[in-house]
């Protein structure tokens, strides 16, 4: 039941206030410079209302552009979040992984997966059987594309719920992993090792065991690539997107400084996707609508019996399409936003190899 498990999650948080909580590092985690002692409320305006998010702020350094949430969560909080809730059917991020894919591979050319292994390949050679590992899988997509574009690869995913590892086992042939740890202790080292959209859901504290594990992950002449939202403080303080379920927030500078200072040569880094209105622009646009409808609808989505707020989501997703669909002018239409790059675009790719 969903009550229960946000009762466990507040529960939790108060049997075990973080012991970070009301201090900061005064000091940037990336570039050791002070931390600006000017917050930004969390942004969390998904339909559901998950809790855990609601005491967050977020902190940022002025000088390499790093931001991070504070107070820091406890890994109990967090584990249950994902476990029980953020693919739960009550939530934004809902996906039922019983589902079968589609046959077929169906319009590939939007699919961001498409550009990250296409970046991939033109930094390392992929030979048959070379391994392809994907560090927080989502609804597996990667894997169909690795498939389509790599020769005969092996995949293997790092995947903390059941339901998705056999998810991607049953239309993927993936072997999961419970951790990176788990996936290095099997003897094997990824070719391409991926991280889309996955290292922003991090905690601070996580950082330094991650990259220490990230490097006897990755074969020699293999590559990592990473794939995380744009959200420099400096400037993307009014027109970011939502910020749940994210902890971390990257600027161009402190992404390559990051890899740089954990053993990587950065050979790629840039922004994709598509690009950031101004202030004034966001203000009108379908993306800024959407949200400020709800923000007016959360209450009383956050009153209806869990069986209703599924249909309830479907029919607000049904409205956003229409207004989106209103905003996107032809010209627009013609632009594959996940393979442009340069300039001030919503999201960063990079591609790293060990030192
Ligand atoms: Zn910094």
């Amino acid at each position: 039941m969903f009550h229960t498990t946000q009762a466990q999650i507040e529960e939790s948080i108060m049997i075990q206030p973080n012991s970070n909580q009301g201090t900061i590092n005064p000091h940037c985690s990336i570039c050791s410079q002070p931390i600006s002692g000017k917050s930004h409320p969390y942004n969390d305006i998904g339909l559901t209302d998950y809790g855990i998010f609601n005491h967050l702020r977020v902190y940022h350094c002025n000088y390499c552009g790093f931001g991070f949430s504070a107070p820091e969560l406890s890994e109990k909080t967090v584990n249950l979040f994902y476990e029980k809730q953020y693919r739960a059917k009550n939530s934004t991020f809902y996906f039922n992984f019983n589902e079968s894919i589609p046959e077929g591979l169906g319009d590939i050319r939007s699919d961001r997966s498409f550009a990250q292994i296409m970046l991939a390949r033109a930094y390392c050679e992929f030979d048959a059987e070379d391994i392809f590992l994907d560090i927080g899988p989502g609804r597996g997509g990667s894997f169909k594309l690795a498939k389509a574009l790599l020769q005969r690869p092996q995949l293997y995913g790092i995947e903390f719920s059941q339901g998705a590892k056999e998810f991607y086992l049953r239309n993927f042939g993936v072997v999961s992993h419970q951790s990176i740890d788990e996936f290095i202790k099997s003897g094997k080292q990824a070719k391409i090792l991926l991280m889309s959209h996955s290292l922003e859901h991090y905690r601070l504290s996580e950082l330094t065991n991650l990259f220490s594990a990230l490097t006897p992950a990755l074969a020699k002449n293999g590559v990592l690539v990473i794939e995380v939202p744009h959200v420099d403080l400096r400037i993307h303080s009014e027109v970011r997107g939502v910020d749940t379920p994210h902890f971390l927030f990257f600027s161009k500078q402190s992404l390559s400084l990051m890899l740089e200072k954990c053993g990587f040569d950065v050979l790629f880094i840039d922004t994709c996707g598509d690009e950031f209105k101004t202030v004034g622009e966001q203000a009108f646009s379908a993306n800024s609508l959407s949200s400020k409808m709800k923000n007016y609808l959360k209450p009383f989505y956050n009153k209806l019996h869990p069986r209703h707020q599924n249909l309830f989501r479907t029919f607000v997703r049904m409205i956003q399409k229409t207004i989106s669909f209103r905003f996107v002018s032809q010209n627009e239409m013609k632009v594959l936003p996940v393979h442009s790059y340069g300039g001030n675009r919503d999201c960063l790719r990079l591609v790293a190899k060990k030192k």
